[in-house]
């Protein structure tokens, strides 16, 4: 699994920090980063639910 956030799209609005504390946070501009060391989503059951929670779809989930 790879994770990845657009931060041109992330419109700030921290629901998958909320989700998945584990593996997002916001930087200082309360956009949406993956914390270092967890892009492979460290292994959160909740990864995908953040995705899906993202209003604006800025978050991509790659197998592999
Ligand atoms: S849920 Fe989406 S818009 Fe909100 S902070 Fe996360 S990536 Fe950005």
């Amino acid at each position: 699994m790879q994770i990845s956030v657009d931060q041109d799209i992330c419109i700030g609005a921290g629901q998958c920090a909320l989700t998945a504390p584990q593996v997002f946070t916001q930087d200082d501009d309360g956009l949406s980063e993956v914390l270092p060391g967890r892009e492979d989503g460290h292994g959160s059951p909740l990864v995908r639910e953040a995705a899906r929670a993202c209003p604006v779809s800025a978050i991509t989930v790659a197998e592999g």
